[in-house]
């Protein structure tokens, strides 16, 4: 259940709510919105609970949530959540967001050269991961502890905030102070113990959908995150597996409006994945802006033919700057900024 505070109701008669929520063996998770503050309610729920909190100083009304993602979902938060990173970059807002980078930190210079032409064609985020689940495990699965450095350097030059894969609770000490987003891949969407780890920080989450997850499934686990307390959490479109053999992934577009009409989570589109060609990722990031999306996920690369992982999708140099120079256009089409 939620309950709907009353507007204007002061910082103590809230605390009170919240203080009786828990003396009655729930777990309140107060949201505090530009218009309107609601507690989420984890646990059973009886009429007589509804009834006590609904009569409560401060509590306008009770109502039960009928969706089974209870804190990510509308019906709890109406307005937008804003994630924001420290230089400011907000996803969920106004303007259009680009993460880009190549799909894995392979070498120094690799990584800071991309880097350096990824800042100055407009992203504002820097991408590369060290860790990743590959599919097979003969392929390369990234620099590891390896590449640390080579994160912070990129971090340090170009005051770009950084996003890479988690996998493994382990490794989050030592990438806490490198990283400014957690990426959960898509193979990791539902292992649970991870999502609770980066649910009890502070630290934005991009959460992509598991590739054979239904947009439901996304939801809840966006939840697992939630429920641990961190509210900073994007959602990731990056193509499902269906039939369809002309592209790696099969870019549900639908999940744009889908998620935006019933989450106030930011989501964002990875055309790179959900099409494995290079050619249609410009056409995909346009439908994606168009569906409503709140970011953009590109893989680049400063020689795609010679990239340890996904070459074929990732944009060349030139191709990137020219696709950065296009999208504008359709941001302000879509009511959008870039
Ligand atoms: C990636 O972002 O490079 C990646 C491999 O993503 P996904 O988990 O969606 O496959
Ligand atoms: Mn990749």
């Amino acid at each position: 259940m939620v309950i709907i505070v009353r507007p204007g109701a002061d910082k103590d008669t809230t605390e009170g709510v919240i203080s009786k929520v828990r003396e009655m063996g729930f777990t309140p998770h107060p949201i505090y919105g530009v218009i309107n503050t609601v507690i989420a309610v984890i646990g059973e729920r009886t009429q007589e609970a509804m009834e006590t909190l609904e009569a409560m100083p401060g509590v306008d009304r009770v109502v039960p949530i009928l969706r089974p993602y209870k804190l990510a979902g509308r019906e709890v938060k109406p307005e937008p959540t804003l994630v924001s990173l420290r230089d400011g970059t907000q996803f969920g807002g106004q303007a259009v967001v680009v993460i880009a980078g190549p799909c894995a930190v392979e070498s120094r210079e690799q990584f800071l050269e991309t880097a350096a032409y990824v800042k100055d064609a407009g992203a504002r985020v820097l991408r590369g991961f060290l860790y990743k689940a590959r599919t097979s495990p003969h392929d390369f699965q990234g620099l590891h502890e390896e590449g640390l450095e080579i994160l912070v350097e990129a971090r340090e030059r170009l005051g770009m905030p950084i996003i890479t894969e988690v996998m493994d609770p382990r490794d989050m000490e030592k990438l806490d102070p490198l990283v400014d987003i957690w990426q959960i891949g898509t193979r990791n969407m539902q292992n649970y113990t991870l999502l609770g780890e980066v649910g009890q920080g502070e630290k934005p989450v991009l959460m992509k959908r598991g590739m054979s997850a239904t947009i439901d499934d996304l939801l809840k686990a966006a939840e697992y995150v939630l429920v641990g307390g961190n509210q900073q959490v994007i959602l990731c479109e990056r193509g499902i597996r269906t039939f369809e053999t002309q592209t790696r992934n099969t870019l549900d577009i639908s999940a744009v409006p889908v998620l935006k009409r019933f989450s106030h989570l930011p989501v964002v589109v990875d055309p790179s994945h959900a099409s494995g060609h290079d050619w249609m990722v410009p056409a995909l990031a346009k439908a994606a802006i168009a569906a409503g999306a709140d970011g953009l996920l590109v893989e680049t690369h400063r020689n795609p033919a010679e990239a340890k992982v996904d070459g074929p999708q990732s944009l060349t140099p030139d191709a990137f700057r020219e696709l950065m120079a296009e999208l504008p256009a359709f941001a302000t089409a879509a009511g959008r900024s870039m």
